[in-house]
């Protein structure tokens, strides 16, 4: 039988897969939080991998833009801050998986931007108060198309991006705190990964804000780029 809605549900979030006309369809979107020694130290919350755990925020999938869209500029911010970020996709379901068998889940990856309203974020952070306003932005969270790749672990490989033709960011993600496989490890030990997850894996440093006009070009070596026009003020 089929079931019948009050009205009509909200599309199904997707985004567009190198070399096949199907779409991917999102399931959640994770976050980590502070996975590069050196954007740890700028945001002034430097990590010991020895005596912390990974942390994760989370972004709904209705936040999801595709690359190459132009974004209003949010409303109840004046920092609205680039992240450019590696992006896991999950393409098998997965609980309490070990380390050595990660890539077992793996679908492929993308490349991302995890927009942040810095300002509201600070305030929050440093008032004990939840990241949601600061993080889960309407056209927030920002992917390029997905790049199959089952199975494959990525360990190294150039991560930039430029603002204007100017270089913001530029490291390399063989500098993540927790790789790709402590990454799906410690998540999975939380939640029952699925198909169509995504998991933005952390920005390096170099971050910083945007205005109205920029237009942001980010690539990663071996994935493949993302760009996002910023437009005026919502
Ligand atoms: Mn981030």
């Amino acid at each position: 039988m089929t079931t019948s809605y009050l009205w009509t549900p909200a599309a199904v979030r997707s985004l567009p897969i190198r070399g096949r006309a199907e779409r991917l369809p999102i399931n959640r979107i994770f976050c980590v939080g502070r996975n590069y020694h050196a954007h740890a130290v700028e945001m002034g919350k430097p990590v010991d991998k020895s005596q912390q755990r990974p942390f994760y925020f989370t972004k709904s999938p209705q936040a999801l833009v595709d690359s190459g869209a132009t974004v209003a500029y949010p409303p109840q911010t004046g920092n609205y801050h680039h992240e450019m970020e590696l992006v896991l996709v999950v393409g098998k379901p997965g609980f309490r998986v070990k380390q050595e068998d990660a890539h077992t889940i793996i679908y492929g990856y993308a490349c991302g931007l995890d927009m942040t309203r810095r300002d509201l974020q600070l305030v929050a952070r440093d008032q004990g108060k939840p990241w949601d306003l600061a993080k889960d932005i309407e056209q927030g969270a920002i992917c390029s198309e997905v790049v199959p790749m089952e199975g494959v672990v990525l360990e190294h490989g150039a991560i930039e991006l430029s603002v204007d033709g100017v270089t913001k960011q530029k490291s390399d993600i063989d500098k993540l705190i927790w790789n790709i496989r402590e990454i799906i490890a410690d998540l999975s030990q939380f939640y029952h990964l699925e198909p169509g997850d995504l998991i933005y894996t952390g920005t390096p440093d170099g971050v910083g804000p945007v205005v109205s006009g920029q237009r942001l070009e980010g690539r990663i070596e071996g994935v493949g780029e993302i760009t996002l026009q910023v437009g005026p003020a919502a």
